[in-house]
């Protein structure tokens, strides 16, 4: 490797992490969420170091799911948005991927798929119900006529999931009308229920239900923007590391990288790292951005460029080419930088690019 830039997945801290959520409901179940390539860690070494923890997986498209099926992962997988076109079905079956089910126009898919291949398919379906997100879902009350039209189907497993839309926020009513929601079907049609993912697993224990579904909380990652017993316990999974390549001095006013938009009243040192935009680092990091090198908190300085960004280094004199640096992870919690970015860590994560090396350990 030349460049410095490399992105550390610590696969103890990811199993740690499942196992936390588990323990929070040891009577259910837990699936792990490895869509957008586990979040940009990896999907098969996510896959393949939790596989004996985790019972299913999930994932948002059927190249998702083949992908981690051709690589030998034999784990029950879960589609979150089902199938996009019925042709998708023949693979589905064959495969046994669970699926989501959450619009008429796919009971009529796989009902007309079904009727035409005329053998026996276990379906394992997660029936959609909008529990008030409103984005995917079947209302609440045509549940009974979307289980009706599922009956002629052959074997079949049935399960009623909902999204929670709002749970990162604690005092938020919108979950608790949720849980009320999904525990009125649980009680009347006597199906498992799967409703949470990692802020209502983490804050929210109703809301635990048969089958939790945590995603960003398996890479170590608080939903919350304060505080959280359960969060606190997370470790982030992902830490993103470069070097300092250069080291300047600047006088007086002098501007910095693009646009002249870091000014330096006084002068001082700046310190070039080797990670840009180009690496998924976002562009909108704001002036004083956290960045650690060596351990130490700089503020970022200038526009990030597509390949390198620049920190003041003034307060640390003692710095070098090739230090090390830090720009999220295990000593800067990535929904912190987020912050600065005006996103979450969720787009940091997946938006680490293909070009930076992750480098995998135990
Ligand atoms: C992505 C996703 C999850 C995981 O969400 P997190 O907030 O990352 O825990 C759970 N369920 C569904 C349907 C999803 O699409």
């Amino acid at each position: 490797m030349t460049r410095p830039l490399v992105a550390d997945i610590n696969l103890h801290a990811l199993r740690h992490n499942f196992a936390l959520i588990q323990a929070l409901n040891p009577s259910g179940s837990t699936l792990a969420v490895l869509k957008a390539d586990a979040y940009g860690h990896g999907a098969l070494p996510a896959a393949q170091a939790l596989a004996d923890l985790a019972p299913a997986f999930a994932v948002a498209s059927l190249e998702e799911a083949q992908a981690l099926r051709q690589q030998g992962v034999n784990h029950p997988i879960l589609l979150l948005e089902g199938f996009f076109s019925a042709d998708e079905l023949p693979i589905i079956a064959e495969q046994g991927y669970w699926l989501m089910i959450h619009s008429q126009w796919q009971i009529e898919a796989l009902t007309a798929y079904q009727a035409q291949i005329q053998q026996p398919t276990t379906w394992t379906l997660w029936i959609k119900v909008d529990s008030g997100m409103h984005r995917l879902g079947f209302a609440p009350e045509s549940l009974p006529d979307v289980l009706a039209q599922l009956q002629p189907l052959a074997t079949q497993e049935i399960l009623l999931a909902s999204h929670c839309a709002r749970a990162d926020e604690l005092d938020h009513p919108l979950t608790q009308q949720q849980i009320n929601c999904m525990q009125e079907l649980e009680h009347q049609t006597g199906l498992p229920v799967s409703l949470a993912n990692s802020a209502a697993s983490l804050a929210w224990p109703a809301a635990r239900f048969a089958w939790q579904r945590p995603g960003i909380a398996l890479y170590g990652m608080s939903p919350f923007t304060g505080p959280q017993p359960e969060a606190d316990q997370l470790q982030p999974v992902m830490t993103l590391r470069s070097a300092l390549i250069a080291i300047q001095d600047y006088p007086a006013g002098s501007q910095i990288g693009y646009g002249g938009r870091g000014v330096l009243p006084e002068g001082g040192r700046v310190g070039v790292v080797a990670c840009g935009y180009g690496d998924g680092y976002p562009r909108q990091a704001v002036e004083g951005t956290p960045v650690l090198v060596n351990g130490q908190r700089c503020p970022l300085i200038g526009r990030v460029s597509m390949d390198m960004l620049m920190v003041n280094l003034s307060h640390l004199p003692q710095a070098q080419v090739g230090d090390e640096v830090e720009l999220w992870g295990a000593r800067l919690p990535a929904q912190e930088v987020a912050r600065y970015c005006d996103t979450i860590s969720y787009t940091l994560l997946t938006g680490l690019l293909p070009r930076v090396p992750r480098r995998y350990s135990e």
